[in-house]
């Protein structure tokens, strides 16, 4: 039965508080105290400090929807139907309170008795060496066993250098055979769109010590995820999570920006998904406090930022347009983070700023790139040099990583190596001149206070001058 985003979002939150959970908001982008992570990228990340036990959580059960950015995603999205930078994750979590046997069959309950998938689309996989979850899934929820598979440790055992680590569990959904491959070898794991990962459990009951060693916990955790979207994708039937309706509003406008109608023609409607990602996932990143700059976070944002200008250019659109498309963003998401109404003057502001920035040179940047590869293709070359693409980013504002993608779609690679060099040579530069500026700076204040003296005693004395003519 079609049920909206929104409406998704607060039937699982509503879901795990009957099973005792405390239901807190999103955390916000940026981690607190992590600096082993630039951005958050699941619902557990924010709350590794109680996983570990090294802080107290509010209450052993807990639910949130998670706000979340994965840019390693960034080359698959506008491409798979399932990929974004941004998505929403939903998650309940049992720090050292129940586990196993209670979290599966909550989960199946979930999916299929209140949203009421039908259960034999879905399909289950399982580490492995899990026997216990293998068991519970078939004995205890009744998954017949041509819907169970086990998977290796690359997919189900969920692991992040030391600490507690664990097997998963992930359940799939099945869309039909119109999204797969056609491979004789498409099941569940394969990387196409029929089989869609919707939900990660995973059982957190080792403590790893980073060198092979686990040691199994007196009292493991859950932690479990499941993209919102994703689900959404399902309730509603559509295509892909660029067609869920909230993201859909802000596809539509792309698509009346651009005048173009979506669905007509591929390459187009790639452009038309990344921009409505691109931005999404800025207006969030503006929304927690985080800027365009040339490094971290800021280069994260950056790089989407003008990724989203130059997919705009693909499709014709010949002036800023992202501000724009952030009024909708914020109307399509603000039901479940009003913090982007509160930002929304900043929010503009912030991506304002930088598309006029790139809108300066993006053109003339593109026409240069454009002609450095006619060059190299004439000279029967493939690999644009540092230099270049350094003059890109350095002249033109072009981030390392848009020039690499726009190179490798016409077929050239990128000298990134002595990109780098150049980068560093001019980091140097900008020091060395910085320091002369520093030094000539301070020997000028030094100068100034040398000088104050007299300076004051002069005008004291001219005071006292005054003061004897008054
Ligand atoms: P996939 O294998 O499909 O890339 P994953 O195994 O990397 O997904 P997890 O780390 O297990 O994903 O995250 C939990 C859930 O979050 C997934 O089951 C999926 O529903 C959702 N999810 C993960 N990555 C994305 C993404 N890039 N866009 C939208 N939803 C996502
Ligand atoms: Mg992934
Ligand atoms: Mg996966
Ligand atoms: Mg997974």
């Amino acid at each position: 039965q079609w049920t909206g985003l929104n409406e998704l979002r607060e039937k699982y939150l509503h879901y795990f508080e009957t099973k005792g959970h405390l239901r807190l908001g999103s955390f916000p982008l940026v981690p607190k105290d992590d600096p082993s992570l630039l951005l958050i990228n699941s619902g557990m990340a924010p709350m590794k400090k109680w996983f570990l036990g090294q802080e107290e959580p509010p209450r052993h059960r807990v639910t949130t929807c998670q706000k979340c950015i994965r840019t390693p995603d960034i080359e698959r999205v506008g491409i798979t139907a399932r990929h974004g930078c941004f998505f929403e994750m939903l998650g309940n979590f049992s720090f050292q309170d129940y586990f196993k046997k209670e979290v599966i069959p909550w989960a199946w309950e979930f999916l299929t008795k209140e949203l009421e998938i039908p259960a034999d689309r879905l399909y289950i996989s399982v580490y492995q060496e899990d026997d216990e979850a293998y068991d519970i899934w078939t004995k205890e929820v009744g998954i017949p066993e041509d819907h169970m598979v086990r998977l290796g440790k690359e997919d189900n055992f969920w692991e992040h250098g030391s600490g507690p680590c664990g097997p998963c569990s992930e359940i799939y959904y099945d869309r039909g055979l119109k999204y797969g491959c056609g491979k004789p070898t498409c099941g569940v794991g394969c990387d196409c769109d029929r089989f869609m990962e919707i939900w990660n459990l995973v059982f957190s009951q080792y403590d790893a010590d980073g060198k092979g060693n686990y040691e199994l916990l007196a009292k493991p955790n859950i932690d479990t995820g499941m993209g919102l979207e994703r689900l959404a994708v399902v309730m509603q039937d559509v295509n892909n999570l660029f067609e869920v309706d909230t993201v859909a509003a802000v596809l539509h406008h792309v698509e009346r920006i651009a005048g173009k109608k979506y669905g007509e023609n591929e390459k187009d409607d790639i452009s038309i998904r990344v921009i409505t990602d691109h931005i999404r996932a800025t207006v969030f990143m503006a929304s927690d406090g985080i800027l365009p700059s040339n490094e971290g976070r800021g280069y994260v944002m950056r790089r989407l930022l003008r990724r989203a200008a130059r997919h705009g250019r693909m499709l014709g659109i010949n002036r800023p347009f992202l501000t724009e498309l952030v009024e909708t963003v914020i109307e399509s998401s603000e039901a479940g983070y009003p913090e982007l109404r509160e930002h929304e003057s900043y929010i503009k502001k912030v991506i304002g700023t930088e598309e006029l920035r790139f809108g300066r040179t993006i053109d003339a940047g593109l026409n240069i790139l454009t002609g450095m590869m006619g060059r190299l293709k004439e000279a029967h070359e493939k690999v644009l040099s540092g230099v270049e693409a350094f003059k890109l980013n350095d002249t033109f504002g072009f981030p390392l990583d848009l020039t690499r993608e726009i190179a490798a779609e016409a077929g050239f690679a990128v000298d990134e190596a002595a990109f780098h060099i150049e980068m560093t040579k001019q980091r140097e530069r900008a020091r060395a001149e910085r320091l002369a500026k520093d030094i000539s700076g301070w020997s000028a204040d030094l100068f100034g206070e040398l000088t104050a003296e007299p300076t004051q005693f002069d005008g004291y004395e001219t005071l006292s001058e005054k003061a004897k003519v008054l």
